[in-house]
């Protein structure tokens, strides 16, 4: 039922109320006024028919009584009169006329008790109200009813049955309810009609609304509004179909941009507006991850935003990101969840065993069986290669238990993706910047940290150090009569000695210790964590290595010596510079004693403590 049926059906139902209950009402009332004013009529004529009877006693002519209540039944609506007498008035006048006999159980009952009946006797065609009223005797009406009757105050003398018509009453009420039945009927049907015509238009209006909106809400703003209203109705029409349009022109942009974004997302398309409102909130996540990644400082710190996007956003409960060195062909472990490797070792040493890596496309565990020879194939995995440049590419590896959970994780890969994409050129950047600020923390020709690296590294970890207990040993090295090298065969076999001995240091030292090219041909070299006789014995290897090395300058074999002096932190000093300087002037301690030497500093060589 459309809606202005469904008023107009209120408004009759509501009309059809009313006038049921006005009928209702009329018709009560007037079978109550019918009934009580045959009531009325009765009383008065039982005490017209007992004052004329009184009289006709009292002037003696009772006998001719018949035709004073014959006249009296002839009144209007009195359908029937009569009387009877009580058994003391029979007792003493005798029996009366024949018609004054009890006629029924009604007379009886009222003569023997004394109350009045009344009763409505009525079928189709006839309504008949029988009334019959007790005489009650009593000495103090006028006449003393005790003075000619043997009777006592109170004693029933007689009663008086009088049948009324009241069929004229209730034809009266059945026009009058058909009047107003009639009335009702042409109203409702006037009302309808009215509300029906003022109403139509508002509620086609309505409807008309109603089918846009839903047309509306699957992105579709092409509905335009009709009414045939002027008012109000008629400015709500318009002021709609200009909010469509508008709704139309913007909302068809989005769409558009939207289908090149949907192809890329996960995000269905069957109610635009709400896959614009993921998009929209996927775009704003992803836009707000770039923005701070874009703050990172480092490309650890980016990828430990991706690590928590992954956690946090997409739940992943079991994954790995590997970074891949494509220069030096490397895979390198970034995080893992729960130190569960995916894969078998040789895909860590070997990237291009790793089949994400080598073919460049993603590996779906659920397409095939053992799809990658090194992947933990009892278990549902997806790996994703992502390539950040020609020497970079990210590989992220997640695992589930079954085919649905793997599967479901693999819905949030077109937005994971996006991540990917939003931090490639920032990681590219980092990248970029890492490689600049390593090369400008390193010595060009031996790829050793030069001296800005070192005052870098002590204004860090110098105070940190000291904190932490941590103890360095320091030795300074120099080549011996270096100048003489330059000068004999040349600056190039003067660069191929001190490559040579950059090599030696690195040979000859562990992981945590730090070789420095400090000047010209002066090395430095931070010990981690060393003893005085293990610096001691480091710097003799180095000593003797290099002091073995012959060098091959044309026909000439050439060895050379160096000098070392050591200095300890914090034992020496609790400043690294302090300590560094002291291990210059042990130097220069095993260069004034002969060269070729290890000099550990003694406090005896110093004398310039002021200088600090
Ligand atoms: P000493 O035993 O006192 O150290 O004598 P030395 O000749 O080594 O004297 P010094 O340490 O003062 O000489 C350093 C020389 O090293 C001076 C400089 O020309 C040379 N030199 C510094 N850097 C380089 C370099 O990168 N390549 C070459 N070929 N020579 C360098
Ligand atoms: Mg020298
Ligand atoms: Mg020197």
């Amino acid at each position: 039922m459309n809606t202005n049926r469904k008023i107009l059906f209120i408004v009759a139902l509501m009309l059809i109320g009313l006038a049921v209950a006005t009928i209702t009402n009329v018709a009560l009332n007037f079978r109550e006024y019918g009934y009580n004013n045959a009531i009325e009529k009765s009383k008065m004529t039982a005490e017209i028919v007992r004052d004329g009877l009184t009289a006709h006693m009292v002037n003696g002519i009772m006998d001719k009584r018949q035709f004073f209540l014959s006249n009296i039944a002839n009144i209007k609506d009195v359908q029937a009169l009569w009387i009877v007498r009580a058994d003391k008035v029979v007792n003493q006048h005798g029996e009366g006329l024949d018609n004054e006999r009890p006629r029924d159980a009604i007379d009886r009952k009222v003569l023997k008790e004394g109350v009045i009946i009344r009763e409505i006797q009525e079928d189709t065609r006839n309504a008949v109200l029988r009334v019959t009223i007790p005489y009650i005797a009593t000495a103090y009406g006028s006449p003393n009813c005790l003075s000619c009757h043997n009777a006592k105050e109170g004693d029933v003398l007689g009663a008086i049955s009088m049948e009324f018509n009241i069929n004229e009453i209730r034809q009266t009420g059945a026009i009058t309810i058909g009047k107003i039945f009639a009335i009702n009927l042409v109203f409702l049907i006037i009302a309808l009609w009215v509300t029906n015509h003022y109403f139509k238009p508002y509620m086609q209006l309505f409807e008309n609304l109603q089918q846009g909106i839903k047309r509306a809400r699957t992105g579709d703003f092409s509905f335009r509004f009709k009414t045939t209203l002027k008012d109000a109705g008629s400015e709500v029409a318009e002021q709609m179909n200009t909010l469509f349009e508008k709704m139309e022109e913007t909302f068809g942009g989005i769409k558009h941009n939207l289908n090149t974004f949907v192809s890329r997302s996960n995000i269905s398309c069957t109610d635009p507006l709400n896959s614009a409102g993921t998009i929209i909130k996927e775009l704003s996540d992803v836009y707000k991850f770039k923005k701070t990644i874009e703050l990172d400082s480092s490309k650890d710190a980016i990828y430990a935003r991706f690590i928590y996007v992954l956690q946090e956003k997409f739940h992943f409960s079991h994954f790995a990101l590997y970074e891949v060195d494509k220069t030096v062909k490397e895979r390198k472990l970034i995080y893992i969840t729960d130190h569960k490797s995916f894969c078998l070792p040789a895909a860590d040493t070997n990237p291009t065993e790793c089949r994400a890596y080598r073919t460049n496309s993603d590996v779906y565990s659920t397409d095939f069986p053992n799809l990658c020879n090194h992947c933990d194939n009892t278990k549902e995995y997806t790996c994703i290669p992502f390539n950040i440049n020609d020497d970079l590419s990210l590989i992220l590896s997640y695992s589930a238990n079954g085919i649905e959970e793997i599967e479901n994780m693999n819905l949030a890969l077109p937005s994971i993706k996006n991540y990917f994409e939003a931090a490639k050129a920032v990681i590219e950047s980092r990248t970029l910047m890492d490689k600049l600020r390593d090369s400008s923390l390193r010595d060009g020709a031996t790829r050793l940290y030069n001296r800005r690296f070192l005052e870098e590294f002590i204004d860090r970890s110098a105070a940190q150090a000291l904190r932490s207990n941590v103890s360095y040993a320091v030795l300074m090295i120099d080549i011996d009569f270096f100048k003489m090298v330059n000068d004999t065969y040349g600056h190039d076999a003067g660069d191929l000695v001190i490559k040579s001995l950059a090599e030696i240091l690195q040979h000859s030292i562990r992981k945590s210790d730090l070789p420095i090219r400090y000047g010209g041909e002066e090395f430095l070299v931070l010990l981690h964590n060393t003893t005085q006789e293990g610096a001691l014995a480091i710097a003799e290897k180095i000593r003797t290595v290099f002091n073995e090395k012959k060098f091959q300058f044309g026909s000439d074999s050439l060895q050379k010596t160096l000098s070392i002096g050591i200095s300890h932190f914090p034992l020496h000093a609790d400043s690294l510079w302090k300590v560094i300087k002291f291990a210059d002037i042990a130097l220069y301690e095993g260069k004034h004693t002969g060269r070729n030497r290890v000099i550990e500093f003694e406090e005896r060589m110093f004398n310039g403590g002021d200088q600090f």
